[in-house]
């Protein structure tokens, strides 16, 4: 299967999803913002399939491969995994699986990641929901919520607040550009939450949206 990493020219590789009608719904929010919490209960109401980025980073890390250790050095510094690795996981996920309809949680995380997978898939997000939640309450979040994760300590926590705003906020801002942006107000217990996340699934306007 060629895949970004194998193609000599990036520029004419185009995945095989270009072929598959896929939906797809952008997850973003800062660390700690209940971007996977959610997605558990958009999963059981709508029908979607949850692709965590940075999960599948960390399985691709666990699994021996020889990226292993990039990845490993990138989550532990709250830096960002260069696009075709996450962009290669996210493609493999997708044609495995038979649903059309996908969560991609915590990706794309810079203009560079969200351009490479516009370019590679031809895909645009049907919308994007943006978890908004003030830092006191991520970090709060982050730090008791005991998942056995490296970058869950302070010092690591502060690198990622910090890749947020300087390379997340910046694809929030070229959807919200573009209308696509559904924002939430996340620091509010899980329920409440998902009382908004709702309203956004069931505007009745979702469709596909190829480039
Ligand atoms: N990560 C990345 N690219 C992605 C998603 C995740 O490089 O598209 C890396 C990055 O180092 C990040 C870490 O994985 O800090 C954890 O990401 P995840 O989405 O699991 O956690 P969050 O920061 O949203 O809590
Ligand atoms: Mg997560």
């Amino acid at each position: 299967m060629a895949t970004v990493v194998d193609s000599p020219n990036k520029e004419a590789n185009k995945s095989a999803l270009a072929n598959k009608k896929v939906t797809i719904v952008f997850v973003l929010g800062g660390p700690g913002s209940g971007k996977g919490t959610q997605c558990g209960y958009i999963v059981q109401h709508f029908g979607y399939t949850h692709l965590s980025a940075g999960d599948l980073l960390r399985e691709e890390m666990k699994s021996g491969s020889e990226n292993g250790f990039v990845i490993k050095d990138m989550i532990k510094e709250g830096k960002i995994v260069p696009s075709e690795l996450t962009i290669k996981l996210l493609e493999q996920a997708m044609l495995e699986n038979r649903n059309d309809k996908f969560l991609i949680d915590g990706f794309p995380r810079n203009e560079e990641n969200r351009a490479a997978f516009e370019a590679f898939t031809g895909i645009e997000p049907e919308f994007v929901l943006f978890f908004e939640c003030s830092e006191e309450e991520m970090q709060k979040r982050l730090l008791s919520r005991n998942q056995g994760r490296e970058d869950d300590n302070i010092e690591t926590i502060k690198k990622r607040f910090k890749v947020f705003m300087e390379s997340s906020l910046p694809v929030i801002e070229h959807y919200e550009a573009k209308g696509k942006v559904r924002k939430i107000d996340a620091a509010r217990p899980i329920l409440e939450v998902f009382e908004a996340v709702k309203a956004c699934f069931t505007r009745g306007d979702i469709k596909v949206n190829q480039l």
